[in-house]
């Protein structure tokens, strides 16, 4: 074991759970947009992981693109909802078909923010692709058009997610020690 596995008290997702999923949403994904141009759009830093891994499952072209947000205030493990765009698209995306990748939706603000900024760009479509939800923790509705796994209250690390920036290289979905962190 490593150091980072030392500090989950769980293994929510392992890696061969992920890959599996990832492989039927990037079946869905393809079937969906056949003949269409599709734009996916990773949400920096999170998405990285399932960007890559996603985008090798799915058989059409398409292009990327990367959006960096940050949240203002918040916790250490909530966000705010209040967005600051750190990095925006290079990409216009007026009349494209566009798929939001994100890894997770917790209360929904985020993405709320991000969709209703991205709307007034006009894009032909926009969607949203989340690796994970939290249902209970909806505050906010937004509409998800794929999901790879429902997952109960907790706050999870790994692949691509993080905890002070660290945990993100872990390559499956592990739910923190409580007492490393305070909510
Ligand atoms: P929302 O605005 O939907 O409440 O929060 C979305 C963002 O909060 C995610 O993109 C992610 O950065 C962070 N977040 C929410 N829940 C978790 C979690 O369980 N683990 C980690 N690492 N980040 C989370």
């Amino acid at each position: 074991m490593t150091n980072l596995e030392n500090d989950l008290a769980k293994i929510l997702i392992t890696r061969e759970q992920l890959q599996q999923r990832i492989a039927e949403l990037g079946e869905a994904i393809s079937r969906d947009y056949a003949g269409k141009d599709l734009l996916l759009v990773c949400i920096l830093k999170g998405g990285i992981l399932f960007l890559s891994d996603l985008m090798r499952a799915i058989r059409i072209p398409h292009a990327i693109d990367f959006m960096a947000i940050s949240s203002y205030g918040g916790t250490r493990t909530e966000s705010s909802g209040v967005v600051r765009i750190l990095m925006d698209l290079n990409t216009n995306i007026t009349n494209r078909n566009v798929l939001i990748v994100e890894d997770i939706v917790d209360t929904g603000r985020t993405l709320a923010y991000i969709t209703e900024m991205l709307k007034t760009r006009d894009p032909a479509s926009l969607k949203i692709c989340t690796l994970l939800n939290k249902p209970s923790r909806r505050e906010v509705h937004v509409p998800l058009d794929y999901v790879g796994f429902d997952i109960p209250n907790e706050f999870v690390v790994g692949y691509g997610l993080d905890y002070d920036e660290f945990y993100r290289n872990l390559p499956f979905i592990g739910v923190l020690k409580t007492e490393l962190y305070a909510r």
